[in-house]
């Protein structure tokens, strides 16, 4: 069952959200090569603590870390490991927090040092995709709307979409219905109402859609070996519009980097 949120609650799960961009902006501003991701997973885990939260992530379904860090050909859930981060890799950084009883859970796909053009170009399309996905998340709409919008616009650059993985809704727990596909058929699925909370997050492959996972029961990779990114807002529907959460200011921030794509998200009164 959808769990529709009063206004409070939006404003507690922005809270939550709040503490996860800020952590990515800490985690962008470290990511660099010969860092490992472990190191930048107890950078995120303190990180976290000190703002007043609890990682989401850590043990949920027996996690052990508090990011999932997933390089390359890695889509999702990888565990953070001592290997260090080279010039030209790419890795999927997702984070969650957990303060007041409420939720936030983003992620952000990042390049370290030189990445190839075609990756570079993997990862606009994808992020692009979030938005074009978050555009549809509105009254009038359904949950099919939103995932047909992403996949059509993946596919359109002969990009594979990720199945088997998708969002959520988002709340008190870390995953609330409604499942959230990247694909999907217009007018299908549950019907959108002021007050729900979702998280939109497309998986999107350079290649084959087709997935596979290692032996640790964690990971998930490309069946090709080709790159994967992913990106992932929280977004509440209010007034019949979506309005984000989670913002990737302080990645921007900490990356130098000039962007006004949260812009049309936004109402006056939100500060960040
Ligand atoms: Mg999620
Ligand atoms: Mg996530």
């Amino acid at each position: 069952m959808v769990k529709i949120k009063t206004a409070e609650e939006i404003e507690l799960i922005r809270e939550s959200a709040l503490v996860v961009s800020k952590t990515l902006g800490m985690i962008a501003s470290e990511i660099k090569p010969g860092v490992s991701p472990l190191y930048l997973d107890g950078l995120a885990e303190t990180f976290i603590r000190d703002h007043g939260a609890e990682p989401g992530f850590l043990g949920m379904y027996d996690f052990p870390n508090t990011l999932n860090m997933s390089p390359n050909a890695q889509v999702v859930h990888g565990i953070p490991n001592d290997t260090p981060l080279e010039d030209g890799d790419i890795i999927s950084v997702d984070c969650g927090a957990l303060k007041n009883g409420y939720y936030g859970d983003h992620a952000y796909t990042f390049e370290v040092g030189d990445v190839a053009p075609d990756t570079k170009k993997l990862l606009e399309v994808t992020k692009e995709s979030l938005y074009v996905g978050i555009r549809e998340f509105k009254i009038g709409n359904r949950v099919g709307d939103v995932g047909f919008a992403i996949q059509q616009f993946c596919e359109s650059h002969g990009y594979g979409v990720v199945r088997e993985l998708v969002g959520h809704g988002l709340g008190t727990e870390l995953h609330e219905s409604p499942e959230m596909p990247n694909y999907g058929k217009r007018g299908r699925g549950k019907k959108f109402a002021d007050g729900m909370v979702v998280a939109i997050e497309p998986m999107i492959n350079m290649g084959t859609r087709r997935i596979r996972q290692l032996k640790d029961g964690w990971t998930i990779l490309t069946a090709d070996g080709k790159p994967s990114a992913h990106f992932e807002h929280n977004i509440a529907l209010v007034d019949g519009k979506p309005q984000l959460l989670s913002t990737f200011k302080y990645i921007y921030d900490a990356l130098g980097i000039e962007s006004d794509e949260e812009k049309e998200f936004r109402q006056d009164k939100q500060t960040v």
